[in-house]
């Protein structure tokens, strides 16, 4: 059984500290500055590689820091926390997975010492499409073999950081539709190398928050066969096998939102004065802030719960979605919570407030809407009939 105690250790606390650090460095300026343009975080996300960050989950053998999915997460949750955006390098971890757990040795050889270095990004993970939407079995683009090269035609919307990685994790379809004895068979992975790629369109979407995210359009894009990670045709589990550690980061993401909230909502709060004293003795405004602190500590536990089982390889699929959900829905508590309080100033770009506001309503719907998440809970941890 896992050790599901929940202090962190010295290491643990120490990283939280360093990674806090770092992230301090970038001012609050900077991040606001980058939104109100879109740009990508180019100077950050090149010091968190620099200080090896996103290297975590790269075992050390090749390169990385060799540290579990709680320490990856424990990262995620400090950039956010401090007042940055992890959304512009998260991808990173979440994908690792499937090029460590499904690669050839000469795959990770090839890859994994260039990605921990920072001479190669892998942050663009291409599933989504605008005809299948959540059900990934239903996916169009396809990935036809001619002799030792894959040809990819189709076309993706949302696939964040494209335009600011070398590598891109893809989920294409290789069996058709109507040739496949299971619907999860039939679709690949493949690792597209994009440095001078032809036959690949993209086209940049201003989405409410700083996302670099994008639309694809795949002309007869060439893909060598060597990059087809594991087996063709296994691609779906391979991805739904990642699926748990991705819950796990993502929670973080929200869980490091919902502390900057709370930790802002009662500095402001408390010095505020209306009326003849701080808003923050309004029960009206400190309760909500209460119970968000509330949310965002019991999705924290569980966080915690879901990494500890992940870490010592037990299944922790209910874990790693419930903490998912419940860490996406405390944070926007949070944010409303503080949104609330801030009255007008939080709505003016100069406090922040609106930006993270903004960035963490995401988490309700992607990398998985939170809809999904109960249907995974109602049929899959309550056994009560399917829906899809
Ligand atoms: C900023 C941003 C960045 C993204 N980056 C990436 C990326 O890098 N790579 C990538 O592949 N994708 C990316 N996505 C896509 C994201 O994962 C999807 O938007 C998300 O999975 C939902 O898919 P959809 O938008 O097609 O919604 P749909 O599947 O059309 O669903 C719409 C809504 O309907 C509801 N719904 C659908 N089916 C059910 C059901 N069976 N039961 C109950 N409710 C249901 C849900 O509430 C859902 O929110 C990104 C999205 C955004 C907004």
């Amino acid at each position: 059984m896992a050790d599901l105690t929940f202090a962190l250790t010295d290491e643990q606390r120490a990283l939280k500290a360093a990674v806090y650090d770092l992230c301090r460095q970038f001012a609050p300026e900077y991040w606001r500055e980058l939104d109100a343009k879109r740009e990508y975080p180019e100077a950050f996300v090149n010091a968190l590689t620099k200080a090896g960050y996103l290297a975590a989950l790269i075992p050390q053998e090749y390169g990385g820091a060799g540290l579990c999915v709680l320490e990856a997460s424990l990262i995620l949750e400090e950039i956010n926390r401090s007042g940055g955006n992890a959304a512009a390098c998260h991808a990173q971890m979440y994908i690792m997975g499937t090029l460590l757990r499904h690669g050839s040795e000469e795959q990770k050889r090839r890859y994994l010492p260039k990605i921990a270095t920072g001479e190669l990004r892998l942050q663009a993970f291409g599933v989504t499409e605008p005809n299948a939407g959540s059900d990934t079995t239903k996916l169009q683009t396809t990935a036809v073999r001619r002799g030792d090269r894959y040809f990819v035609n189709g076309q993706k919307i949302f696939i964040s950081r494209v335009l600011q990685s070398d590598l891109m994790l893809l989920l294409a379809r290789t069996t058709p539709v109507d040739q496949v004895t299971s619907k999860t068979d039939g679709l690949s992975v493949f690792l597209v190398d994009m440095r001078g790629i032809k036959g690949l369109e993209v086209r940049p979407l201003r989405m409410m928050m700083n996302h670099s995210t994008n639309a694809l359009f795949f002309d007869n894009m060439e893909i060598p066969a060597e990059n087809l990670i594991g087996r063709e045709g296994k691609g779906f589990s391979y991805i739904l096998d990642g699926m748990n550690a991705e819950r796990i980061l993502v929670a973080a993401d929200s869980i490091g939102d919902g502390r900057w909230f709370i930790e802002k909502a009662v500095a402001y709060s408390s010095q505020r004065v209306v009326f003849g004293r701080p808003i923050g003795a309004n029960q009206g405004v400190q309760f909500p802030i209460a119970k968000a602190h509330m949310a965002v500590e019991a999705a924290d536990l569980m966080r915690l719960k879901a990494a500890r089982l992940f870490d010592a390889g037990q299944p922790c699929g209910a874990e790693a979605n419930m903490a998912k959900y419940l860490a996406a829905e405390a944070a926007w508590e949070a944010g409303n919570a503080c949104i609330d309080c801030h009255g007008g100033y939080g709505y003016a770009e100069e406090y922040d407030v609106e930006r993270k506001f903004r960035e963490t309503r995401l988490y309700k719907t992607a990398p998985i809407n939170n809809n999904l998440v109960l249907a995974y809970i109602g049929e899959h941890v309550l056994r009560m009939p399917r829906s899809y």
